[in-house]
């Protein structure tokens, strides 16, 4: 099989939930969305589950429900989008809360689901998602009235701890807020590492459970194993690939391994990683197409029968790096291909 190999260790997920929930003085939810992170809602939310999680955010209400299937009826989950036209029967069969962010979305709430859960979403200066102080200011009575089971808002600089963006507002968001009595949640990972006046009464990790920064000593979440489906020797000279960007500087060995940007593994990144045999590094040589990459091996007394791409040595983040992006989009563009492997021990 020429199948490159996803494993992903739901162990150190488990591991990387409970460390997040020791660090903050409230409860701690997951944030799955985006088939979470790119590693398998299903899988990833069910593992969380395990370890104690009883909160859930999904970006979309689609996303919901399968987060709902896999859980079962206990867990809350709650949709960042809030209740959009067509949602209606997704939210109501799948038992999801959706965090209102506009007037419109609370207006289409009351009306169409009267009774059902939901939560609030306050912009407080990021200028993305929620009701901004003036809606809300308008709208508090009305929506207080039914009941909101969860207050929320988002941080837009908390990788920068000393940013002034993170005061500024966590002071909006205690305005806001201050004199309710609903549960209240601002953090995402960076906001955790900010510090107890952050917490409020629900943190939502994401990013560090999945092993990627800004929560530096994650326990690693996924490792990427490609096979190696050809071997050749060139003469010095002979260039590697396509455009001939390469050419052998001394006699030698080529591997080509099975995997290419059509999985994730952005074209551009290609000149600055290795793949891995161990410890020892291989450099890429030539471009990264679709479907192959080429290594050179030279150094290897023998080629294994698969290379690693993402291991303890070559993280996430380096490959962020090389890519010229940051480790959410890494994860979140891991390819459909793959054959993946869930381990939990
Ligand atoms: C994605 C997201 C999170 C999780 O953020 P991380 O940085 O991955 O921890 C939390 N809250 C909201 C509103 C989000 O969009």
């Amino acid at each position: 099989m020429s199948t490159a190999t996803l494993r992903i260790d739901l162990q150190a997920l488990a591991a990387n939930w409970q460390a997040l929930d020791t660090l903050g003085s409230c409860e701690t939810a997951a944030v799955v969305k985006a088939d979470g992170y790119g590693l398998g809602s299903a899988q990833v939310a069910t593992a969380l589950a395990k370890a104690g999680a009883r909160k859930f955010f999904v970006a979309v209400a689609e996303e919901g429900v399968a987060v709902r299937n896999a859980l079962g009826p206990d867990p809350k989950v709650f949709v960042f989008s809030g209740h959009m036209a067509g949602d209606t029967d997704l939210l109501q069969q799948a038992g999801l809360t959706p965090l209102i962010n506009s007037t419109q979305q609370l207006q289409r709430h009351l009306q169409a689901l009267p009774g059902h859960d939901f939560g609030l979403q306050l912009d407080t200066g990021m200028n993305r998602l929620g009701l901004e102080p003036s809606d809300w200011q308008d709208l508090r009575q009305q929506a207080l009235a039914h009941d909101p089971v969860l207050v929320i808002s988002h941080l837009a600089c908390a990788d920068t701890p000393n940013h002034a963006m993170n005061a500024t507002q966590l002071a909006c968001f205690r305005d806001m807020t201050d004199d309710l009595q609903i549960p209240r949640s601002l953090s995402a990972t960076g906001g955790i590492l900010l510090g107890p006046e952050y917490h409020f009464d629900l943190t939502r990790p994401g990013i560090g459970l999945y092993g990627g920064a800004p929560y530096s000593v994650a326990h690693p979440v996924v490792s990427l194993s490609l096979p190696v489906i050809q071997i050749r020797d060139v003469m010095e000279g002979e260039s590697v690939g396509y455009g001939n960007t390469w050419s052998a500087k001394r006699p030698s060995r080529i591997a080509t391994v099975s995997a290419g940007y059509a999985d994730g593994l952005i074209r551009a990144m290609g000149p600055h990683l290795s793949l891995f045999d161990g410890a020892t590094a291989c450099p890429i040589v030539g471009r990264i197409s679709m479907d192959l990459i080429t290594v050179d091996v030279t150094e290897l007394t023998q080629v294994p029968d698969a290379l690693s791409m993402l291991n303890t040595h070559q993280t996430i983040e380096r490959l962020a790096e090389a890519a010229g992006t940051i480790g959410y989009e890494i994860l979140t563009s891991l390819g459909a291909r793959y054959n993946r492997v869930y381990m939990s021990s």
